[in-house]
């Protein structure tokens, strides 16, 4: 059987691992952690980077930041994953759902404009499949109606727009290292913040509403309850695993382009004749292979693509249920049909991928693709 996903192992987390438990010093903002900050300041150019549990916990942290208040309206794609929307609901936002594009799952930044109310607070784009919105537009938009942007980097970690990197172009971004993605740490994430007037406050938000950092670095004499806040950071069990992935990242990231090139060449000459359609990749963005996915023509086509996979050792996943039609959310959305959403829930299937993935099995995968389209 092959696995649509297989969390990679550089070999040295175990051993950072047991460094930090030595150290006598294992909750959180240790060693582990500052150098992780440092690493991912340094090279992705974010103002300040900071570890959290989860990506879901730096987008609460960006929605407490952000000043979300109760009926205050934030603009996002549906099809995401539900953190990005549960962030702000847990504030009070009502969510304005926009579509996505036709040619990739990204939020179609021609369609925010006519979203945009006296009472919209934030736009939230996601860089699905670590392939970037089209920010310029965003940032645009953003500027002329003085709206924050947070940037759902989930999948996007090392992957960049017009070069700059993912993550750095809007006021905050959130990252996971969630063990599908690319970096891991089993459970993880990372606030990254890139307007400096968020800084002070998230490090307290993140230490239980307490002044705890600035303490640590002697700033005041005495630390105690400032704000709101809550435990947003990871201890350094956590960190120091991530850190071991930290070092190996061009090498993950070079291994998991070249899957991704093996099969887009292996498919492109067949595919498109079956009527379905390869990952667009918009010239203006690169590729961190944080996933392969086909998109079918219908539900039918992609249930049968499965379940052929599936009998023949490979398993493939559907992914997001557009989040305007979800149970929780369907009775406040404002009745707008978001068509390329909703074609994205029925027809894209991901593919295996992860670093282990040979290129044998590859072969197989599109092979076996090939052969059950021309049935
Ligand atoms: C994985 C993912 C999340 C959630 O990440 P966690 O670290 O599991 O909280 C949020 N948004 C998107 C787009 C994701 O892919």
């Amino acid at each position: 059987m092959i696995d649509f996903n297989k969390p990679f192992l550089t070999g040295k987390e175990t051993e950072y691992i047991k460094q930090a438990v030595e150290s006598g010093k294992i909750s959180g903002d240790g060693i582990f952690t500052k150098r992780c900050h440092q690493f991912f300041e340094e090279k992705f150019g974010f103002k300040k980077a900071l570890l959290t549990t989860s990506c879901t916990d730096a987008l609460e942290m960006a929605a407490i930041l952000i000043d979300i208040q109760p009926g205050d309206e934030v603009i996002m794609p549906a099809y995401t994953f539900v953190s990005t929307a549960n962030a702000f609901v847990l504030r009070g936002a009502n969510i304005v759902f926009a579509d996505s594009n036709a040619k990739n799952p990204n939020i179609d930044a021609d369609k925010i404009e006519a979203l945009i109310t006296p009472k919209t607070k934030a736009i939230v784009p996601v860089h699905y499949a670590g392939i970037a919105c089209d920010m310029d537009k965003i940032m645009f938009l953003a500027d002329q109606y003085n709206l924050f942007v947070v940037e759902d980097a989930a999948q996007a970690i090392d992957s960049y727009y017009k070069g700059k990197s993912l993550g750095s172009i809007g006021h905050l971004a959130a990252f996971s290292f969630h063990e599908t993605k690319n970096l891991i740490s089993g459970e993880g994430g990372m606030l990254a913040i890139n307007d400096e007037r968020f800084i002070a406050r998230a490090e307290i938000i993140r230490e239980k509403g307490t002044n705890r950092s600035q303490f640590f670095r002697g700033e005041v004499d005495k630390y105690g309850w400032v704000d709101v806040g809550s435990s947003f950071l990871p201890s350094e069990i956590i960190s120091a695993f991530l850190y071991a992935q930290i070092e190996n990242l061009d090498i993950i990231q070079q291994k998991r382009i070249a899957i991704w090139n093996r099969y887009y060449h292996n498919l492109k000459d067949i595919i498109p004749q079956k009527g379905i359609d390869l990952p667009y990749l918009p010239d203006y963005g690169t590729n961190n292979a944080h996933m392969f996915y086909l998109i079918c023509q219908n539900l039918e086509q992609r249930t049968g693509l499965i379940k052929y996979l599936k009998d023949n050792g490979v398993l493939s996943v559907f992914h997001y249920l557009s989040l305007e039609s979800s149970h929780f959310y369907s009775s406040k959305h404002d009745g707008r049909i978001l068509t390329n959403s909703n074609k994205y829930t029925n027809c894209l299937v991901r593919l295996p991928m992860f670093f282990e993935l040979t290129e044998s099995q590859v072969d197989y995968i599109c092979n076996l693709i090939k052969k059950h389209l021309q049935d």
